[in-house]
């Protein structure tokens, strides 16, 4: 599946053999503007992207805004630590203008499609599923509308460690590497620390392995959509460990597809137990690499 910002790149992804799109980034659709783009704005872009997919699942997420995507139109906060503020489903929970009219679309939009799927960003505590929950329900009892699945992002370490908390309020999980590995190591994910302080380290691979297993035995898809999916040994290693989906950049489906049909699920299996049995990043990459003559999946 793929990471898509627009329905146009929803269309992009298809022609490149996309079975589904694990992760619609609505930021896209509220920055830049005066303020929040209107119900009808938003439902045509989601609309578009799930017939362009059907009948693969098109999971939208709720928008992920704050932090390094600031709303020029929100009254501005200072925060002396964006990145660990008022950002993700915490923001969009506070401000009517941004969740009523994303929920209105979203629900017209299941109503019509019934491979919509919708997922919270940044869920920290289980509070703020049921709040966002409440929200979905109250709107789709006041149209007569059903609700569509609702997921949320396991971003966060003590989420990802604690998902029992979670069952029967979400119906599904999708991790999202990129913000996990960040908070797990403490790490600014827009800089090159070193492999160590990079996914592959040890406690980070642990941390998401028990994740998917916890979700196995709720009975949860787990899926997986940050960048780690899109990497030949990350998705070795996800395929491995029993990831429900894998959803990368359009870019990366090609050569994702390739490696992990040449390592087949039983290679899969094995290398990522080896991985999660190494000392440290480097020896976890060595497990997981394609071994080919030339490396070509690279
Ligand atoms: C992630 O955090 O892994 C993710 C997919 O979300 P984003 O990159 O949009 O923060
Ligand atoms: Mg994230």
């Amino acid at each position: 599946m793929a990471n898509v910002g627009s329905a146009q790149a929803a269309q992009l992804a298809a022609a490149r053999g996309a079975a589904g799109i694990g992760l619609f980034r609505t930021e896209l659709l509220f920055l830049g503007r005066e303020g929040p783009p209107a119900e009808e704005r938003q439902a045509e872009e989601y609309a578009t992207a799930c017939r362009t997919m059907a009948p693969h699942p098109v999971v939208v997420r709720t928008l992920d805004a704050g932090s390094d995507k600031a709303l020029s139109y929100l009254p501005a906060e200072h925060e002396a630590n964006p990145a660990l503020g008022r950002r993700g489903i915490r923001l969009w929970l506070a401000h009517e203008g941004l969740h009523r009219p994303q929920i209105r679309a979203l629900l017209r939009v299941a109503a019509e499609h019934p491979n919509l799927r919708v997922m919270l960003p940044m869920i920290g505590a289980r509070d703020e599923v049921l709040a966002a929950r409440r929200l979905f329900e109250r709107e789709a009892r006041r149209r007569r509308l059903r609700l569509p699945p609702l997921g949320m992002m396991v971003e966060l370490p003590a989420v990802a460690v604690d998902l029992d908390a979670f069952s029967g309020v979400v119906d599904f999980v999708s991790l999202g590497t990129n913000d996990l590995t960040q908070y797990a190591l403490g790490a600014d994910r827009e800089l090159d620390l070193g492999p160590g302080l990079s996914e592959l380290n040890p406690g980070v691979l642990r941390l998401i392995s028990g994740c998917v297993h916890s979700a196995a035995r709720l009975g949860l898809d787990a899926g997986v959509c940050g960048e780690m999916a899109g990497t030949p040994e990350g998705a070795v290693f996800l395929a491995g460990i029993g990831a429900t989906s894998l959803s990368m950049s359009a870019n990366s489906l090609e050569r994702v597809l390739r490696t992990l049909t040449r390592f087949g699920i039983e290679r899969c299996r094995e290398v990522s137990a080896a991985a999660l049995a190494a000392p440290d990043a480097a020896a976890a990459r060595r497990a997981l690499r394609p071994r080919s003559s030339s490396g070509s999946a690279r």
